[in-house]
């Protein structure tokens, strides 16, 4: 169902459509729409971000820069209804839930601002033309039918893991499994790809009434879409962007690796949120080390170690004998207690850095002292990983974590499994406190091996190189993700156009080069 690729590279497009764009408030869902917006932009659109006022407090420095640089791009504040669905206030991210069990009241949350999102739908200006939805916002295709224009969806993952999340979804093949620690292998997939029914099911099946009404209502909606845009490129996971649109029978666009629009040091070191580090000091240190030899370690947006787990990780780096960057989400008081008594920082002098809070990502990964990468299969870092040309040591968590750590140890050959086996919810809050789920040693082992010199490191390495070199092309002019963009706007432009004269015309693109279809 892909649109046919013009034989001709087209011409970097430009157009005149208004996009708005409906992220879900989680940092690996809202930083790449962020991104996404500024590659619209770039190609002259107008983009309304859509979003809470924490959120957008949180990307204003990079909105600020776009808006200078003369992008046209404009945020809508609108307010979570969090009193009504018992969450404290200023509690707008998911990441600021108190505890995992409370994600379903951010959903609720999420449901009731389709009155305020319609009420500021209909004041915007240009007049819309086309939604981004992410696919925790099941209603804008209310509003997409409404206004009739076309409504894509966004959801995070890359096509490997939401082939799968689709195959889990769509048929019985867990009710067949019986055992929570038996692998199985996931069936219709290019490669043989081995899971068990824990590591399959945190995401797209809800385990309660609300939760698979929730799942329901995101699957209606995006049968009723235009669309599918995927953070990911096509010479990344050809087989499975091809067998994924054939499962979802939609248009499906890799117009990623998102991450990479952003070029001057302050978008790099400001993403996300305000760093916790100063990037100047940060690169300073790594300029300091070997090329490819530092490990960095940030186990995402979400996940909160247990204090045991974070002393567990800290010994094993140590042990590790390789120079570390290390992101420590939130720290404990007894995690700070133990960091003091232990001397530990000291310890670690001169080879060991560690970031309390929001780690500057993409400025680190792109400094030619990484040499590796320790992560949680975010789908955002994982492919941030790729980009960097480095390979990944895997400690997946939860949601589609462990789909992508099959992805990139099965697929692309790329990675080190630390071992972790069990899915575990993000907050430590959580009765999953105090498990200590990967020891010391493992993480020893792991980097060590991500590292080594020997054959199949060496092998490993030059792997994740050229995957960087990949990406990096995906994203140049006439590369794919860039002639994929052009082809967006085009199907778009032409659905807008399909019942009569153009209403909303493409600048730049000759009109009969527009893809009819
Ligand atoms: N990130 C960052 N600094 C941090 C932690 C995360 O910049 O200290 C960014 C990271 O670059 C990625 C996103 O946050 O773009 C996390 O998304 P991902 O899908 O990897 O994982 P999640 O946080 O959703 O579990």
């Amino acid at each position: 169902d892909q649109p046919p690729k013009p034989t001709s590279e087209p011409p970097m497009a430009s157009t005149d459509l208004h996009f708005v764009l409906f992220p879900l408030m989680a940092q690996g869902h809202l930083i790449p729409m962020v991104d996404m917006a500024k590659l619209l932009a770039q190609r002259g659109a107008t983009v309304t971000i859509v979003t809470t006022p924490v959120n957008a407090s949180r990307f204003k420095s990079v909105i600020d820069r776009a808006i200078k640089a003369n992008l046209k791009i404009q945020v809508r504040k609108i307010q979570l209804a969090l009193a009504e669905v018992g969450l404290p206030e200023g509690c707008e991210n998911f990441d600021l839930l108190p505890t995992t069990a409370h994600a379903i009241n951010m959903f609720l949350a999420i449901k009731l601002l389709a009155e305020p999102a319609e009420k500021m739908f209909r004041d915007l200006c240009p007049p819309p033309s086309c939604i981004i939805s992410d696919g925790g916002f099941p209603w804008t295709l209310d509003l997409a039918k409404k206004y009739d224009i076309p409504r894509l969806v966004f959801y995070g993952p890359g096509c490997f893991a939401f082939l799968c999340i689709h195959i889990v979804t769509s048929t019985d093949i867990l009710d067949e499994v019986e055992s929570n620690s038996e692998y199985f292998v996931l069936p219709g997939l290019p490669d043989r790809i081995e899971v068990t029914k824990p590591q399959a099911s945190t995401w797209g099946r809800g385990d309660t009434k609300e939760t698979t009404e929730m799942f329901d209502r995101m699957q209606e909606a995006e049968k009723a879409s235009f669309g599918i845009v995927v953070n990911s490129f096509e010479e990344l996971e050809p087989e499975y962007v091809e067998a994924f649109s054939k499962a979802k029978g939609k248009k499906v666009w890799c117009v990623g690796p998102v991450s990479t629009c952003n070029k001057s040091v302050e978008d790099v070191a400001d993403r996300g949120n305000t760093s916790a580090i100063n990037g100047h000091d940060c690169t300073k240190w790594l300029d300091e080390m070997e090329p490819r030899s530092v490990v960095y370690v940030c186990l995402g947006s979400l996940n909160e170690a247990s204090t045991e787990q974070a002393i567990e990780l800290g010994l094993g780096l140590e042990s590790s004998n390789t120079p570390f960057i290390w992101c420590v989400r939130r720290k404990t008081d007894d995690f700070e207690k133990w960091m003091l008594e232990e001397g530990y920082e000291e310890r670690i002098k001169g080879r060991g850095m560690i970031v309390r809070g929001w780690a500057p990502q993409i400025l680190i990964l792109s400094h030619p002292a990484i040499g590796g990468f320790v992560t949680h299969c975010g789908w955002n870092s994982t492919l941030e990983g790729i980009s960097a040309g480095i390979p990944l040591v895997t400690w997946p968590h939860f949601a589609d974590q462990f789909l992508n750590e099959r992805f990139v140890i099965d697929v692309l050959k790329i990675g080190v499994k630390i071992g972790s086996e069990v899915p575990i919810l993000f907050s430590e809050r959580d009765q999953f406190k105090s498990e200590l789920t990967i020891k010391r040693e493992d993480i020893k082992i792991a980097v060590e091996s991500l590292m080594s010199e020997e054959e199949e490191g060496v092998a490993r390495r030059k792997r994740a190189k050229e995957f960087g070199e990949l990406a990096k092309i995906a994203m140049e002019e006439g590369g794919s993700s860039q002639v994929n963009m052009t082809l967006m706007i085009q199907a778009i432009t032409a659905e807008l156009t399909k019942n009569g004269e153009p209403n909303l015309k493409v600048v730049g693109i000759p009109y009969h080069i527009v893809v009819k279809y």
